[in-house]
This record gives structure tokens, C-alpha cells and sequence, in this order.
């Protein structure tokens, strides 16, 4: 494998990667018709109360639902759903354990809004605090301010009693390395996708499977090399190929009808250090409208910044849009600001989370999933707890950033970590 990143910006025409990506785009206006036909939750009447969230929230949801249901609090109910993947070394994507930016360094971002007093935190690119969802919130409870980013943030935080810690895992720091090592020419420096002069990737001339093979065989010595576990080498190459993305966002609503959102990431593996995505972002990683709902992001920052995801939602939502149709609006104004390009558009994927103030919800995403048989899932708890399939914008997969052919069928098979 030899293009990187830079080489697809500095080549002009490099033609269009196999056609097999399996993108085709669905009728926008037919999925908004079928949510508006529908019920106004996917499982039946709305109830209340309820609390959605991205799926790797649901281990954590139970507890956080017994805790509303005997009153407590909105936002604390959602901070102690997105606590425990913050609170999880295993989990790369948010907290403890969350993939670095590009210099080995774990940043993190969150924000929250409380309905019930109408207030919002935030905190952006934290270095050594562990719980940001706590700490976004206690700028909002102890500050004049609502957003504080960098070492300001955790200096403020230090002084709140949040305990300064190594967030960097040795499994995070070995990929890291391997990454850095191997992998790093494919980083998030140069024009990027919503440049007009990005092209997509060439195909190889080489057979792709021969090409993947190699390459994913040389990154696993390496891996060995490292010291990474046989168990979690795979998982470990994977992370490197492709940066991955890792969010979890929660929305609440109590039985009186108090809503709270909140949203907490490390934000992209090996970003530019300081880079803020979409989460720390009051109106799009988060939004909450006490008197309309709440709505939240996980996803490509970037593309959900410029659409303003979760304001939008909550904003379509108060002109009458269904949860549904209020989420599949905003992923069209994705799709809108690539006038439809899909050989831009399969390379990223959004997933919104939505609450509306009397328990209707929904989940959609910009495509299925990463691959066949790996939808989007969301999870939910309004009496039953459950993880539910989120509808997608367009049929087919996204395909992995930064660009690279897609991983041959047969190779998949040997990992589920590659699927
Ligand atoms: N939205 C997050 C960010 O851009 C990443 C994610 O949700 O996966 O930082």
C-alpha cells in the first residue's frame, strides 16, 4: 500500500475506488414520508420517562433508569449513563482509555444542557480528567460561563476536586504507537474531504486482497513487535487503518417532563492536538429545549458542526417534524453540503439521537452501518430496556476514513474486528 491522504490531495484525478462500495441512495423523501406515516416511536405511544443512547451507554442505562424513575435528576440520570464508558480503560472512544490525538495525548471534549433551569456546560480538549461530562457540568453550575476548553478547563476542574490522571492506557498508548510508527503519513493534516479539489482514492493496480494482506500482516508483526496482546492485534490494526470515531451521547426526559442531554468523547483517534469536534458543541453534539426535546450526535464532527445537528433537530422539531423526519432533515443538509457526492459522503457517517418532550423518539443515521449485519443501534430504556436498529438516510455502508480500498470479503472472515 503505498498512497496516503496527502497523495489523494496533491493528485488531481486519481479516478473513482471500486465501484463495489455498495452506496446507493435511498429516496430521502420516502424515508421521511414512512416516519411521518408511523408511530411517533418506533415501539408504539411514547412513555415517560425514557432515556436514549448511543449503544455503548446500554450497559449502564438500568441503573440510571431506576435512578429517574425514584426522581433524580434529568442530567444526573444522563451523567451516570455516559459515566461508565468515561470510567471504562477498555473503551477507546470517550474517557479512560480513549485513542490520543496525534501527539500521544488523550484530549477530550463534552456538553450538556439541563432543561428544567435552561442552562448548558461545556469543556473542550481536556487533557488528564477522566469524567468531562462531570466536569462540563460543573461549569455550568460554578461559572458565569458555559464553555471552557484546554488547560484552562483543567485547571478549573483541578480546583473542583477532579483528580488529575494518566488517561492514556497502556493498550491506547501501543496502538498509538503503531499507529505513529506505521501509519501516521495517513493523518488529518492537509485540505480535507470538503475541499473542492480532494479526489477519491485510486484503485490499485495490484489485486486488493494481496495489497490488504500484506499490509495488515506487516501491521500485525509490528503490533507483536510492540507488545500488543495476540487476542488484540487485529482490533489493534484496525484502530490504525482507520482512526476510529467514539462518542456516547444521552438524552432524558423524567415523568414531569424534565429533559437533559448530554454528550462526552476523546473525539477522533490521533487528531490534531486541540482539534474540538462536534460534542463539546452546544446546538450540535447536544441540544436541549425543555419545552420541545433534546438531541444529540455521534459521528463526523466536522460535517455535524457545519449543519448544526442537534439545534437543527430540536429546532425542526418545534415546526411540527416527527423525531424522525426532524433527524433525517439534518443528515440532508449533510448530504446537501456534498450536493450528493457519495464519493465524498461514503466516507463519513452521523448518527442522531432525538427526544421529543412527550417520550416520541428516534435514532437515525446517515447509512446503515459499517458493514452488512452491523446497523447503527441505539439503546433505550421507557420501562424495558432494549437496543433498537437506527434508520438510515441511505442504503449501504459507510466506508472507513481515511480512504483505502475496501477490505476484500474473504480477509473479513479471518477477524471480526475487520468486519
Ligand atoms: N463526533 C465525535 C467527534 O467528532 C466523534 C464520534 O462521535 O465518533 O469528535
Amino acid at each position: 500500500m503505498t498512497f496516503s491522504r496527502r497523495d489523494f490531495v496533491k493528485t488531481s484525478v486519481l479516478g473513482a475506488v471500486a465501484a463495489g462500495v455498495g452506496a446507493k441512495v435511498a429516496m430521502p423523501e420516502a424515508q421521511a414520508e414512512k416516519g411521518s406515516q408511523g408511530p411517533v416511536s418506533p415501539s408504539g405511544s411514547p412513555k415517560r420517562p425514557i432515556i436514549i443512547c448511543a449503544n455503548n451507554g446500554y450497559n449502564y442505562v438500568e441503573a440510571a433508569y431506576t435512578f429517574l424513575k425514584g426522581g433524580g435528576d434529568t442530567l444526573e440520570a444522563g451523567i451516570r449513563v455516559v459515566k461508565g464508558p468515561e470510567d471504562d480503560p477498555n473503551d477507546d472512544s470517550v474517557g479512560l482509555g480513549g485513542l490520543p490525538n496525534e501527539e500521544g495525548v488523550v484530549e477530550l471534549d463534552a456538553c450538556c444542557m439541563h432543561g428544567p433551569t435552561r442552562r448548558a456546560g461545556s469543556v473542550g480538549a481536556v487533557r488528564n480528567i477522566k469524567n468531562v461530562s462531570m466536569v462540563c457540568r460543573a461549569v455550568m453550575e460554578h461559572t458565569g460561563h458555559v464553555m471552557l476548553v484546554g488547560e484552562g478547563a483543567e485547571r478549573f476542574a483541578v480546583d473542583m476536586g477532579f483528580p488529575r490522571e494518566n488517561l492514556l492506557t497502556d493498550r491506547s498508548r501501543k496502538i498509538w504507537m503503531l499507529w505513529k510508527q506505521f501509519n501516521s503519513d495517513r493523518d488529518w493534516w492537509g485540505p480535507g474531504i470538503a475541499d473542492p479539489h480532494w479526489r477519491p482514492p485510486a484503485t490499485e493496480t495490484k489485486p486488493q486482497a494481496e495489497v490488504w494482506r500484506d499490509r495488515i500482516q506487516q501491521l500485525q508483526e509490528r503490533a507483536a513487535d510492540l507488545g500488543i496482546e495476540p487476542e488484540f492485534r487485529l482490533a489493534a490494526v484496525r484502530r490504525v487503518l482507520f482512526p476510529p470515531t467514539g462518542t456516547i451521547h444521552c438524552s432524558v426526559l423524567n415523568e414531569k417532563g424534565e429533559m437533559s442531554g448530554i454528550t462526552t468523547t476523546s473525539g477522533l483517534a490521533f487528531k490534531l492536538p486541540g482539534r474540538c469536534g462536534d460534542s463539546p458543541i452546544i446546538g450540535a453534539g447536544c441540544y436541549t429545549d425543555q419545552d420541545i426535546g433534546s438531541a444529540g450526535a455521534t459521528g463526523a464532527g466536522e460535517e455535524n458542526i457545519k449543519v448544526a445537528g442537534a439545534h437543527t433537530i430540536v429546532e425542526n422539531m418545534r415546526h411540527g417534524m416527527s423525531p424522525l423526519e426532524a433527524g433525517m432533515d439534518a443528515l440532508k443538509r449533510i448530504v446537501r453540503n456534498y450536493n450528493g457526492d457519495m464519493n465524498k459522503l461514503r466516507f463519513m457517517d452521523m448518527t442522531y439521537y432525538i427526544l421529543r418532550k412527550d417520550g416520541a423518539y428516534a435514532s437515525v443515521c446517515l447509512w446503515e452501518g459499517y458493514s452488512a449485519g452491523h446497523p447503527h443501534k441505539f439503546a433505550v430504556h421507557d420501562g424495558t430496556l432494549r437496543a433498537e436498529v437506527a434508520t438510515p438516510l441511505l442504503k449501504g455502508y459507510s466506508q472507513e476514513w481515511p480512504p483505502f480500498p475496501p477490505i476484500p470479503e474473504d480477509l473479513k472472515k479471518d477477524s471480526e474486528y475487520l468486519k
